[in-house]
């Protein structure tokens, strides 16, 4: 089998290059950080309830599944980028209470563990999800698999059609004459981190819909984020720092030098909110892996155990919800 051509340089492509690797599988992954990357900008959180809500997230069930992969892939790397953490909601007021104990009682009574003032998540994750990039590209080096280069359509459409191609560029699809009708709807948030002297791991908390924590990695980095906008605009990073601002100054337990880094980057949503995966209609040997929206952590790895079948058993077996082919009707080949 010829090695299997990933182009991108997010989590997608290095949860699906570490995946097939680990089966074994020969990997070529072309990409190059461009700005606006979902996963330079992403918090990080790897869990399965949605505290908006009140529910189980989109993917909840892929929770331990996820947690093992990167695990095996810290261990593999010999990198840490993973902590497991104790997320916390504080109750705004006596009618929040109320509605979270109908939560427990009616579906989280597994998940969340109810307290006087707060709300805990029992099982969720941090993932430093640079750091894990960064071990993922250290060890293709190794191997002669990683070419750090802008990718033409036009070069990877010429490869052997024996050769599988996985496009896991996130947002930038939507610009792709390959891809560019499968319906992505990037949304684009915010975050800022920034530096303090105390280490000792806290607790996360949710503040105004935002997540307060240190990073998994280096516990004396503070972060909070991250916005969410639909807005393309250049000008959103300067309203979404604003934004930020406000809940910081808002909030009396965060500490802060004012030494503040804001990081920006397109989540690769689609239309329908699922992950996106298959074949192209006309050039069969090149796949979509795509949409992981803000679920990133969680689908990532159960994507890339469909798209290993396809590669090893050319079995179009996906679950129709995450299938490409849900798209076909808006795919014209050009005359
Ligand atoms: C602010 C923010 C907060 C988030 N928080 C969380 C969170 O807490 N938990 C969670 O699970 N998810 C979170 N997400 C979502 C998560 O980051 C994404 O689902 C995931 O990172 C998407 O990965 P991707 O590889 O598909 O896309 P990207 O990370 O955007 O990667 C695409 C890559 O392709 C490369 N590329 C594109 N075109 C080319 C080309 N022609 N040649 C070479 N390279 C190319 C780009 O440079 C980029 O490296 C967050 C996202 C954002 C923006």
């Amino acid at each position: 089998m010829l090695p299997v051509r990933i182009v991108g340089n997010g989590l997608a492509a290095h949860v699906l290059a570490q995946t097939l690797l680990r089966k074994n599988i020969e990997v070529e992954v072309f990409g190059i950080d461009l700005p606006g990357s979902a996963s330079q900008a992403a918090w990080g959180l790897l869990n399965p309830v949605h505290l908006k809500t009140r529910s189980l997230t989109y993917g909840a069930n892929q929770f331990e599944r996820s947690l093992e992969f990167y695990q095996w892939a810290e261990t593999h790397l010999g990198q840490t980028f993973l902590k497991q953490v104790r997320l916390r909601h504080y109750y705004r007021d006596a009618q929040d209470a109320k509605d979270w104990m109908q939560a427990w009682q009616e579906i989280l009574h597994h998940h969340v563990a109810l307290q006087s003032d707060y709300v805990e998540v029992l099982r969720a994750g941090s993932v430093s999800i640079p750091t894990f990039i960064e071990a993922s590209v250290r060890e293709l080096k190794k191997w002669g698999m990683h070419r750090p280069e802008p990718v033409m359509e036009s070069e990877m459409l010429a490869s052997s059609k024996e050769q599988w191609v996985v496009w896991a560029h996130g947002h930038w699809a939507a610009k792709s004459t390959l891809f560019g009708w499968v319906p992505l709807r990037p949304s684009a948030g915010v975050q800022v981190e920034w530096e303090l002297r105390d280490s000792s791991f806290q607790p996360l908390v949710q503040h105004r819909g935002y997540f307060y924590g240190q990073d998994p990695v280096n516990p004396q980095i503070y972060r909070l984020g991250s916005t969410y906008s639909w807005s393309l605009e250049a000008g959103y990073q300067a309203e979404a720092e604003k934004e930020l601002m406000h809940a910081m100054a808002d909030y009396s337990g965060l500490q802060s030098d004012g030494n503040l880094h804001f990081r920006l980057g397109y989540r690769p949503a689609s239309g329908d909110r699922k992950p996106i995966l298959g074949p192209h209609p006309l050039f069969k040997n090149h796949l979509i892996f795509n949409g992981l929206g803000s679920k990133g952590l969680l689908m990532a790895p159960v994507m890339a155990e469909l798209t290993a079948d396809i590669c090893v058993h050319s079995t179009h077996d996906i679950p129709p919800e995450l299938d490409v082919r849900r798209f076909y009707k808006r795919y014209k080949p050009s005359p």
